[in-house]
């Protein structure tokens, strides 16, 4: 179906993407991945290029672009690239870190990091999860004592993408044991201070360029100035933030089926079998017509989604339909496609084989199916 939602302006942006990536990423994509580590100057290339930050203000030396759409185009483009490692920290910049540092910050703040990610100098990554909590945010054990105007922070983490290169990391803590829900804030542990340190990267079955790992907390000293937000309200930021960061998951997915799914729609009608191409078996054809017409529907939904975010009137529980939905449907469609393949889906020089393990984790971050259902039914139990 055709799509209405992009200006001349998004297309041109399109080309200034499409040829950045076939400069500085598709090149170097696959041996990134046998390293297990992106090269870290590629990100200060991106930037440059505008690939990912564009809605830091001008004032910070940003372009000031808050439009949504042109993170669309930037996913759309770097899918059909199949360079999903290098998707996802560009997502955790956009979709994560900057928008907790946009909103959060105060002008000394702003000051002292939003010029380093301008540059792509600064990394950075959200540390939530800890081993013995992922989905109940509320048990969350790693601490933070008031120390004079400082703070003390002790405590561990796990899964955290980008968390080995990250500059800058945003850590979810509990700052009053006694207030509940209202008993946790952000702070920004930065890379150098004292009692911070990174414990294994972790051995992931997929996203293999993508560095997720164990951080460690031992009385490590934050000062006054590196509280993010409101004491107290940490849990209430999490939550208000979580939407751009599943709709972001939404864009991801639906920009990687079709991208999937049109690569394999080629292969099928080219790989013969029988006398003729597999694509002419009225069950390929009806696989095949499913998929377009799922990838269609979702789309249109995501499409809206976007607009509704760029209008500033998305809801939680509209982006937590997107992000279960359209990630669900990414794990049929990957699944689906690598059969069409036939033996050569299994086939790890094949960007649809690449992309069934790479993909997977998308129902289970950002919140986990079940979860985005839970939040789906609370509201309509209300
Ligand atoms: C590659 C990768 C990158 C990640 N990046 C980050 C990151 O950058 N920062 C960060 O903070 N975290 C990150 N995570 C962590 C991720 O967000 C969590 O793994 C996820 O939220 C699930 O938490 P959990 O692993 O503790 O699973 P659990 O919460 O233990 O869930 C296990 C199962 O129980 C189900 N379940 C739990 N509660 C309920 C319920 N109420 N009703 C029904 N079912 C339920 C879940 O749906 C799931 O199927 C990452 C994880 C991975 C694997």
């Amino acid at each position: 179906m055709e799509r209405d939602i992009y200006t001349d302006d998004h297309e041109q942006y399109r080309e200034t993407v499409r040829e950045f990536l076939a400069r500085e990423v598709v090149p170097h994509h696959a041996r990134w991945e046998a390293d297990r580590w992106i090269d870290r100057a590629v990100f200060a290339e991106a930037a440059k290029h505008g690939v990912y930050g564009l809605q830091i203000p001008e004032a910070y030396g940003g372009a000031g672009e808050p439009d949504y759409r042109f993170r669309m185009v930037a996913a759309e483009e770097i899918a059909k690239a199949h360079a999903l490692s290098f998707a996802l920290t560009v997502s955790l910049q956009d979709d994560l870190v900057l928008h907790y540092l946009l909103d959060l910050t105060t002008e000394e703040q702003r000051r002292r990091w939003l010029p380093g990610f301008v540059t792509g100098e600064l990394i950075g990554a959200l540390a939530m999860t800890e081993p013995g909590t992922g989905s109940d945010l509320q048990g969350i054990a790693t601490h933070a004592r008031r120390d004079g105007e400082d703070w003390i922070l002790n405590g561990q983490k796990t899964f955290i993408s980008s968390g080995i290169m990250a500059d800058l990391v945003v850590v979810a803590a509990r700052t009053d044991p006694d207030a509940g829900s209202k008993g946790f804030s952000l702070f920004v542990v930065e890379r150098d201070m004292p009692g911070f340190t990174r414990g294994r990267k972790l051995d992931k079955i997929g996203l293999p360029a993508q560095d997720t790992a164990e951080l460690f907390f031992t009385d490590v000293r934050i000062p006054a100035g590196n509280l993010l937000g409101t004491e107290g309200r940490g849990l209430q930021h999490l939550m208000s933030h979580l939407p751009r960061e599943r709709l972001g998951i939404a864009v991801k997915a639906i920009a990687n089926c079709r991208a999937v799914f049109e690569e394999t729609r080629r292969y099928c009608f080219e790989r013969k079998a029988f006398g003729q191409s597999i694509g002419d078996f009225q069950h390929v054809r009806f696989e095949l017509a499913e998929m377009a017409t799922e990838i269609d529907v979702a789309q249109a939904y995501v499409d809206r989604s976007v607009l509704a975010f760029n209008a500033g009137t998305l809801s939680a529980v509209d982006a937590a339909k997107g992000k279960w939905y359209v990630s669900e449907l990414q794990n049929r469609v990957m699944d689906r496609c690598v059969q069409l393949h036939g033996g050569y889906g299994y086939m790890a020089e094949y960007p649809v084989a690449r992309a069934f393990v790479d993909t997977r984790i998308q129902t289970i971050y950002g919140g986990t199916t079940a979860i985005m259902k839970e939040i789906i039914g609370r509201d309509l139990a209300r």
